[in-house]
């Protein structure tokens, strides 16, 4: 007999920022996605109206063109149309609607802890207040599908641990329960650090070149910023004591390779550090070569690409409105 519970419903989503998609965002986030996609009611949403939160970073065409990039990727990465619901933020109005609500009911205090709003806003002259309740419209976006399972790579966890706080403040306030999220991570790559710099995490919007491996760098280019990336003053891997730099590269072979940690520890332990980065470059561009195949294939049909997306977010929106006509009877607005 067929199982009456419905699939649990699983919400992510992705920066349309400049830079491109880079490695990270493809291990932490989007590899999880496909793996899980068959089991889950999907919804993978390109969240434009986070990537406004520096408007300094925006010019509106490369904004709208980054998004289609972005959805593009979803497709060629693996995301199925048939399995999952694909779509572009802005496009569903509700969201800038419950954000806004929730910023009503969301103590500052809350927001003052948010550490990615800490750094984000480091060095910069003007801050915008959204890059401060950037944490509200995010619970927005998962909240109002009734999110279970947010899979996304290890620097959003406290996002959605304060999602979990909003729902049960708003609960508490005005009685309509939403599905409180859990986040999903991978066990080995949900932090994929900048190859200049080991401390860091892998960032869109960090603007160094060979700070990153972007999804479509071409190989040659994929190989030159490998060579220089950063490990530490010995010159052969020791894996019983493994330096953030070495141990980075080998999370990223791991990621690309499969098999498990242990293999990929066997595989390198002892060899020479031009050998182990030679060896992550190669699993990297094999593993990205099919990708930007398909790519080119789907963004190449833009307007193909514009329909299917204004077809989703007509989808979403159904779903996002049934929430909100429940959200604005316990507020009391119209
Ligand atoms: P930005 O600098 O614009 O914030 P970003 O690289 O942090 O860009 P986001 O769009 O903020 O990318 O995040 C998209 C998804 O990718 C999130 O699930 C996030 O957790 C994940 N992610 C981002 N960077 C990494 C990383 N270095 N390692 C693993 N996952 C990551
Ligand atoms: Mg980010």
């Amino acid at each position: 007999m067929a199982d009456p519970k419905p699939k649990k419903t699983v919400f992510s989503g992705i920066q349309p920022t400049g830079g491109g998609l880079h490695i990270g965002n493809l291990i932490g986030a989007i590899s999880l996605w496909v793996k899980e996609q068959d089991k889950h009611d999907n919804i993978f949403c390109i969240v434009d109206l986070h990537a406004i939160t520096i408007p300094e970073d925006i010019e509106a065409a490369r904004l709208r063109s980054n998004s289609l990039d972005v959805a593009a990727l979803y497709l060629a990465c693996g995301i199925d149309p048939e399995k999952s619901l694909v779509f572009v933020q802005s496009q569903v109005r509700q969201h800038s609607e419950l954000a806004w609500i929730l910023e009503c009911t969301t103590p500052m205090g809350w927001m003052n802890r948010m550490t990615q709003f800490k750094s984000k806003s480091e060095g910069r002259e003007t801050v915008g207040i959204g890059l401060y309740t950037y944490p509200i419209l995010q619970a927005a976006d998962i909240l109002l599908y009734h999110t279970d399972f947010v899979p996304v790579g290890e620097d959003q966890r406290q996002h959605i641990e304060i999602t979990q706080d909003i729902a049960e403040r708003f609960e508490g306030l005005f009685g309509y329960h939403f599905t409180r999220p859990e986040i999903m991570v991978r066990d080995v790559g949900a932090r994929i650090m900048g190859l200049d710099d080991p401390e860091a995490k892998m960032s869109k919007s960090a603007g160094k070149t060979g700070h990153s491996i972007g999804v479509l760098d071409a190989p040659e280019v994929i190989l030159k910023k490998l060579k220089s990336a950063k490990t530490d003053s010995r010159t052969a891997v020791d894996a019983s004591d493994l330096s953030p730099g070495v141990r980075n590269l080998l999370t990223i072979y791991h990621a690309f390779a499969g098999g498990t940690w242990d293999e990929t520890l066997k595989r390198f332990d002892g060899s020479g550090y031009g050998g182990l980065k030679m060896g992550v470059a190669e699993a990297v561009i094999a593993g990205l070569e099919p990708i930007q195949r398909r790519f080119r294939e789907v963004r190449d049909d833009e307007e193909g690409l514009i329909r299917f997306l204004t077809r989703s977010a007509e989808a979403a929106a159904d779903r996002a409105e049934a929430t909100m006509r429940e959200v604005r009877k316990a507020v009391g607005v119209w």
